[in-house]
């Protein structure tokens, strides 16, 4: 039978994976609300953990150190989460939703490398994979392998590459984390944005502005600024990160560059503004890219190729999961031009942050 683990240490472990179910439970167990956290001054401590959170995950690289928390700090570093993201929520960005949930999943990767296989084992079924331990490593079921690999199609994750034995992927431990770090990643962004109240956008106003400005700035460095006529802020989430993706020199699978260059294409980008978006993309040649943005966009081909519908974005594991305008469309085109019509009116209840 397991040793029982003492309190302090779980709650160590669970200021360090927070996403977990067992750190919602615990923050319940503890009959402290949302809206104590948010608004009472005992809590300021987690209040300001969580900006931080989200701050970092703005201004430093996903790989960067963390602020690091005290040990008597844990019960307010495990807060600063649903404070974090209520914050993210606030914003409704999907740039900064998705730069959040990478740098919170980088962060658990590599916090996940000195925990025992079991532990590793344990989350990677909260993220809904099936991981197994196997001597010196682990495998894990060739459908969860696809699955949180889709955006890797580099040669080393083709699944043609991997030992496969009974259904299984055998994995070095290493690779098993990397990726587990793409099911949290997947996992956090599917949680948010929470619908978020009045109230707590007006105890946040300033903090919001604040990270509102710093957001904007990021953006504005985007080279895709060139992109000038078209609204960002208009994208729909699949097509934002995939730009996101551009932008931060990650490596975009097939069906994504397809996606983004025919996007581009019919909200009224010409294939030279097209081409520097795509300017940067380490594995893609200029010539490469040129015949490509040219083939999909008609110029060299009799075709003038349209995005794939929601449902082939879906099936290719490019779609990061429907917010509410994507829950009225079939399309990703459709999104831009309903985005373009209205304004997103706030929802009424935060209680399912914690
Ligand atoms: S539902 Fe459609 S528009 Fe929305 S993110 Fe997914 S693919 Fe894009």
């Amino acid at each position: 039978m397991a040793t029982r683990v003492p309190e302090t240490v779980e709650l160590a472990r669970l200021a360090k994976y927070p996403f977990l179910r067992e750190a919602s439970g615990f923050v319940l167990g503890e009959k402290v609300s949302l809206e104590e956290i948010l608004l009472e001054p005992a809590y300021a401590r987690a209040r300001s953990l969580g900006k931080a959170r989200v701050l970092e995950a703005l201004e430093k690289g996903p790989a960067s150190d963390r602020i690091a928390v005290a040990t008597a700090d844990q019960l307010a570093g495990l807060l600063a989460y649903p404070v974090a993201r209520i914050l993210v929520s606030a914003l409704e960005d999907t740039y900064l939703i998705r730069r959040f949930a990478l740098r919170e999943a980088v962060s658990a990767e590599g916090r996940l490398a000195s925990e025992p296989d079991d532990f590793v084992v344990h989350l990677a079924a909260e993220m809904g994979m099936d991981l197994r331990r196997e001597d010196g490593g682990f495998r894990l079921h060739f459908t969860d392998f696809l699955r949180f690999t889709n955006t890797m199609r580099d040669t080393p994750w083709k699944l043609i590459n991997q030992p496969v034995e009974g259904g299984y992927v055998v994995l070095r431990r290493e690779k098993a984390l990397r990726v587990m770090r793409n099911a949290i990643q997947r996992h956090i962004e599917q949680g948010l944005p929470l619908p978020v109240n009045e109230d707590i956008l007006g105890a946040f106003r300033g903090d919001l502005a604040e990270i509102r400005g710093i957001l904007m700035a990021k953006k504005a460095t985007f080279k895709a600024a060139d992109i000038g006529k078209v609204s960002i802020t208009r994208f729909p989430p699949c097509m934002y990160n995939l730009l996101a993706q551009i932008q931060n020199h990650e490596n975009v699978p097939h069906m994504g560059r397809f996606a983004i260059v025919a996007f581009l294409h019919h909200i009224g980008l010409g294939n030279e503004e097209i081409f520097r978006v795509f300017g940067d993309v380490p594995d893609f040649a200029a010539d490469v890219t040129r015949y490509q943005i040219e083939h999909i966009t008609g110029t060299s081909s009799p075709t003038e190729y349209t995005p794939p519908e929601c449902s082939t974005m879906k099936s290719y594991g490019i779609c990061p999961g429907p917010d509410r305008i994507c829950m009225t469309i079939k399309h990703p085109l459709s999104y831009y031009r309903v985005k373009g019509r209205e304004r997103r009116p706030r929802g009424e209840n935060a209680s399912t942050a914690v």
